[in-house]
């Protein structure tokens, strides 16, 4: 989309709201606003508001809102652009799309690296398939299994066994050298006289293309063929334009529908058994890239599914591999159980050997991660011992920091407590402990970063104050709202809205504002824009402010108190940690309300 942002509000300042609405049905007076029944739901009494001077449609039925353009996109069906262009179209204004040269580059250096890779895993897959030198490739197969069909459907392929296969091959089609470095296919070395040339970073590896959701392949994976050579098992291509890592699930072009069906997600961790379950049938499955879940990954798994079941290896390491991908996902609230593979199989080699009943029994049967880890800890470690009893509650205190969602954390502090026999009250404080030395630095005595758990109608006022109120936006933009927010979970939308470019007395640039969110956040926005504002907003945006503050102090002393208590400080340890709470205190001080402050005044 290459409208320009001045554009946009050029057309946002001509179309008027109520005119452009009463054209698709008659609005009706009332006092300040206009009303009709809303046309995005059923109702008998009008709730849908039309905001002449905010220049905004909120439904207080269904809580559909949001800029002009917002109402006929979802009333006419269409896409932002069009939406554009028809507002555009009405009010006479040209669209000049400018860079378009610009981004016709950008687009077309992308279209000739995706050609690179399509060519490339076409090229790995041939080797694999039918040339004399991934006859060791086609070995590796045969002795994993997997049919020719499945190479096919996945388009494995094979890197030759050669410094400068790939390199020789990609010049000889014509690709340029910029193209192949970029690509990331190939790595650069330097002699002695500095002159540099490339060399394949894949070599003698069975080949997994890696595919975007829309199934072009983007990067490769590539796989040893003997584990006992030394090097790493797997490798992946390196960031590229294409290629960001920990963004990409692997499989998910594939295995989306079935998810979305399923609405749970088998989570393995390596390509082959994710193909194994795939081809056997068990459609449902993601594979994290070979490495923990990444915070982005669990997030677009989370827009797919409420569950996940994570196999875990029978042994302890892999175990330990698979716990590191908790806190992601906890962390996106998503549901977690646990299937354990009877000792010495992994999902691919379990599949083929007992077939898919079976694997589906052992998903099925597969208990929640809460229970299979109380269990676990309370039946290797001697709960009448008092140490015992801490260090496991201390273990899952600090897991259990990662759920925020308060229904689930509730449940299962009181089910971990009643285990332990302890109080569920001790065991909450621990848990709360951990989640304040999440985030930060992992010494005890550095900085401390907390989160602040804050009402949300605190972070709905101060947003309210930053979009209508020019005097309270700008002293909000005068504090050090970017670290302050960065502690405070939740307040993505309130950062948006001190970062943005608005001013809150135009209605123009507010629309435009808008188009730069999601349905929900416009929702919630236009909801805010038909609120009434304080009488003296600056006033009472440096009061939450303020509030806010004293949240994050008195949350960064108490974190620093507990630590002050922990046994095994060395002096200097000490030393730190009091000159820490005596400076948080002091900034609290300063930070009373003023009021209190000036009866204090001798
Ligand atoms: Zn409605």
């Amino acid at each position: 989309m290459a409208i320009p942002p001045e554009t946009i509000e050029q057309i946002a300042a001509a179309n008027d709201i109520v005119e452009v609405i009463g054209s698709y049905f008659p609005l009706k007076r009332a006092g300040a606003n206009f009303k009709a029944l809303c046309p995005f739901h059923q109702e008998k009494t009008p709730s849908f508001t039309v905001s002449p001077q905010r220049q905004t449609f909120h439904c207080f039925g269904c809580g559909v809102g949001g800029s002009v353009f917002r109402f006929v996109m979802d009333y006419e069906h269409v896409d932002f652009p069009e939406a554009v262009h028809k507002l555009a179209g009405r009010a006479g204004i040209p669209i000049v799309e400018q860079r378009r040269e610009e981004k016709g580059r950008e687009h077309e250096a992308r279209r000739a690296l995706l050609k690179l890779h399509a060519d490339a895993a076409e090229w790995f897959h041939e080797n694999l398939i039918k040339r004399e030198l991934g006859a060791s490739g086609r070995d590796y197969l045969k002795k994993r299994g997997i049919k020719s069909e499945v190479a096919k459907a996945w388009k494995l392929g094979y890197a030759p066994d050669s410094w400068s296969g790939f390199c020789e091959w990609a010049n000889g089609q014509g690709y340029g050298r910029p193209q192949i470095l970029a690509s990331g296919l190939v790595k650069l070395r330097e002699d002695q006289h500095g002159d540099s040339d490339f060399y394949d970073r894949f070599r003698n590896r069975l080949m997994f293309p890696i595919f975007n959701d829309v199934g072009e392949v983007i990067a490769f994976s590539g796989r040893v063929l003997n584990g006992d050579s030394g090097a790493a098992k797997y490798i992946n291509s390196p960031e590229t334009p294409l290629f960001r890592k920990g963004h990409v699930l692997f499989g998910l072009h594939k295995t989306k529908r079935a998810l979305i069906e399923a609405n749970s997600a088998i989570v393995c961790e390596g390509q082959l058994d994710l193909i194994a379950l795939f081809e056997a049938g068990i459609q449902n499955v993601v594979a994290p890239q070979g490495t923990a879940f990444t915070e982005y990954q669990a997030r677009v798994l989370k827009r797919f599914v409420d569950e996940v079941v994570l196999c875990f290896d029978s042994d302890l390491a892999g175990q330990k591999a698979t716990e590191r991908s908790l806190a992601a996902l906890l962390q996106n609230d998503l549901l977690i159980r646990v299937a354990v593979m009877p000792p010495g199989e992994d999902p691919d080699s379990l599949v083929r050997k007992s077939g898919r009943q079976k694997f589906e029994e052992l998903i099925t049967s597969a208990p929640d991660f809460f229970d299979f880890w109380i269990e676990k800890k309370t039946t290797t470690a001697d709960l009448r011992s008092m140490g015992a009893k801490m260090q496991v509650a201390r273990d899952l205190a600090s897991t259990l920091a990662n759920v925020r969602e308060p229904i689930m954390r509730g449940e299962v502090i009181h089910k971990i407590a009643a285990r332990l026999g302890i109080r569920a009250a001790d065991f909450e404080r621990l848990v709360n402990e951990n989640s304040s030395t999440r985030v930060g630095s992992p010494d005890s005595t550095g900085d401390v970063s907390v989160p602040v758990p804050l009402p949300s109608h605190e972070i709905a006022m101060l947003c309210l104050l930053a979009l209508r109120s020019e005097e309270a936006r700008a002293f909000l933009r005068e504090q050090n709202w970017r670290e302050a927010l960065s502690n405070i979970p939740d307040t993505e939308l309130l950062a948006k809205i001190l970062e943005a470019n608005l001013d809150p007395s135009d209605p123009a640039s507010l629309n435009l504002f808008q188009t730069t969110l999601t349905p929900s956040e416009e929702s919630v926005v236009s909801g805010w824009m038909l609120q009434k504002l304080p009488a003296n907003p600056a006033e009472v945006a440096r009061e939450w402010w303020n509030g806010l503050q004293r949240a994050i102090l008195r949350r960064q002393l108490e974190v620093a108190e507990s630590r002050l208590r922990s046994p095994n400080l060395s002096t200097g340890e000490i030393v730190q940690l009091q000159k820490q709470v005596l400076d948080l205190r002091g900034q609290l001080h300063d930070l009373r309300p003023f009021s209190s402050a000036r009866a204090r005044e001798p």
